[in-house]
Parts: structure tokens; sequence; C-alpha cells
């Protein structure tokens, strides 16, 4: 069965971080994955974060006193290192990429590790240190909270358990 999952795009070598540049999939068996999926037509790229309207490069920004699940709820903030509150885009930029993995029906999501936007197993602290703290980004805390699990590179062991438990429930309905 074809099974589709959301790839941070600049995972994909697609620059469009905020420094402008791509992240390196350093890990070999991570980038042999990648293009296993690509390949068979299981990715679906997405930049929450142009999505949401920021342009590239853009200003870096952390979560402050909180995490994505309370930039949410309203009760934290996406603050850029020069103090612009950018909450807005990111969680329309979360939105988006709902919408999109609704659309494709995707069942899990491999983002990059700490980004406001996309972390899911641990984020920046808001003090822009280099320090980090529990918590997923935007998006990575609203796709979690629709049922959309979300992995980290470091933690494409447990995505493709995941994905196997996803294909056997397929096998077993059909
Ligand atoms: Fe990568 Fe996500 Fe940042 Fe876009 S928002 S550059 S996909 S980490």
């Amino acid at each position: 069965p074809v099974v589709k999952i959301l790839i941070s795009a600049c995972l994909l070598g697609q620059p469009v971080r905020y420094d402008g540049k791509a992240n390196d999939v350093k890990v070999s068996h991570v980038s042999t994955l990648l293009q296993q999926w690509l390949d068979a037509g299981w990715v679906v790229p997405v930049c929450p974060e142009g999505l949401g309207g920021l342009p590239t490069p853009r200003p870096a920004a952390e979560i402050q006193q909180g995490d994505g699940a309370a930039v949410l709820q309203h009760q934290a903030e996406v603050i850029t290192r020069s103090g612009e509150d950018v909450s807005a885009a990111f969680i329309a930029g979360a939105q988006r990429t709902l919408a999109i993995a609704r659309q494709h029906n995707a069942c899990a999501a491999l983002l990059a590790a700490r980004s406001p936007s996309c972390g899911s197993d641990g984020i920046y602290d808001g003090q822009f240190a280099g320090r980090l703290r529990n918590g997923m980004g935007v998006t990575a805390a609203l796709l979690e909270q629709h049922g959309i699990r979300c992995f980290t590179p470091d933690k494409t062991d447990k995505l493709q358990q995941y994905l196997k438990s996803v294909i056997t429930q397929i096998n077993a309905d059909s």
C-alpha cells in the first residue's frame, strides 16, 4: 500500500531554513530511507514557516515561556531575535500543514529537530542560547493533536516501526 509521510522540506535539500540553507542529512541510513520513500511516492514535502507566509531567509525565532501547544492556545509566543511576535504566521503555517496532511491522508511526519515549528522532541528554550527545553514546535504539536505522529531524524527506527503497524492495519482492513 501507499502511505504518505510529511517531510520537512529542509531535510530534502530545499534551502528553506531561516538562514537560507537546507539541513544536511548526514546520517546515511536516513538519506537512504528518504530516497526510498521518494521513489515510492510516499513523500509530501512541507515547510510550515514558508506556508505561514514567512520569507526565506528570515530572522531566527524561538518560543518564549512555553511550547508549541501553548502557542496554539495563545499562552506563549514565537518571538524573533529582535523581539517581533511572529506567532500568527507560525500558527497559520501549522494549520496549512495540517490541511496538506489531511488532503494526502498522511499518517506520520518526519520533521527537522529543535525547530519552533517542526521540533517534536525538544525545542530551543526561547533565550537564543542554544539550550533546549521539553516540548514540540507549533506544527508538530498541532499534527500530534490530530493523530499525525511526528518523528525526528534520529528516531527513524521508531517511524519505521510505526509505518509497519499502519501498513499491517491497512492490509487487515482491505
Ligand atoms: Fe525546515 Fe520546518 Fe524550518 Fe521549514 S519550518 S525550514 S521545514 S525546520
